[in-house]
């Protein structure tokens, strides 16, 4: 994708990225980074693009304002990533990847914020869905408990959730923690199976999978709040 400049009557200087397409119209657009894109029929000129521009120049600046109001409220990214109970720095460097070290931590592409935070969040959802649904089926196994269903959740409020009807949900933001909290949210939520509540029976039954209870409600009191910072 390359950029296109466009001077509006007013001096404004405005830069879309221009990307040519199969389509028949010239279609604008605006992502939630903030920029604002330019799809133009492969058959048309760059002059006839300019003359179009100028001839929409009114609609145009309405996107440049909001384009310039959404790059504004991007957020910074947080400085440390949590990935398997540790947070890492980052380095950006020439890579089209995200590549991860554990004692280099993580690489990053040079990507505009909003792109960046969206590719971490992929990356960090694509490792959740392996490990941690992995990591329930195996549990699931030692404790011959089986859910309906076992899916990941983009919940704010919950780490985990169990229901008879739908199965077990964990907040991917786990993929954040240590192996042993990931351990303790999956035995929680399969004893659910058994006991709906909290009852003595219910912790009775995750204290036979695991000796770490405490531990792990520490940490995510601790830490959990540092796992929502990729959102
Ligand atoms: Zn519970």
């Amino acid at each position: 994708m390359s950029l296109l400049k466009y001077t509006a009557r007013n001096g404004e200087l405005i830069e879309l990225k221009f990307k040519r397409s199969a389509r028949k119209k010239i279609i604008l657009r605006l992502d939630r980074a903030g920029n604002v894109s330019i799809n133009v029929p492969s058959c048309l000129t760059l002059k006839k693009v300019q003359h179009w521009l100028c001839d929409n120049e009114h609609n145009l600046i309405q996107f440049w304002l909001q384009a310039q109001q959404i790059k504004q409220t991007v957020k910074a990214l947080p400085k440390k990533i949590w990935f398997r109970g540790q947070s890492y720095m980052y380095e950006i460097s020439q890579t089209n990847i995200i590549l991860w070290n554990q004692q280099l931590g993580f690489t990053l592409p040079d990507l505009p914020l909003e792109d960046l935070r969206q590719l971490i969040v992929n990356w960090l959802k694509a490792q959740a869905q392996n490990e941690l649904i992995t990591r329930l089926g195996h549990w699931a196994q030692i404790m011959q408990l089986w859910p309906k269903a076992m899916a990941l959740s983009q919940s704010k409020t919950f780490w985990g959730v169990c229901r008879n009807q739908t199965g077990i949900r964990l907040n991917w933001r786990l993929i954040g923690a240590p192996d042993y909290v990931i351990d303790y949210v999956c035995i929680h939520e399969l004893s659910h199976l058994k006991h709906p509540n909290h009852s003595q029976a219910f912790w009775s039954l995750v204290a036979q999978y695991t000796s770490q209870i405490a531990q792990a409600k520490m940490w995510l009191r601790q830490y959990g709040y540092d796992l929502f910072k990729f959102d």
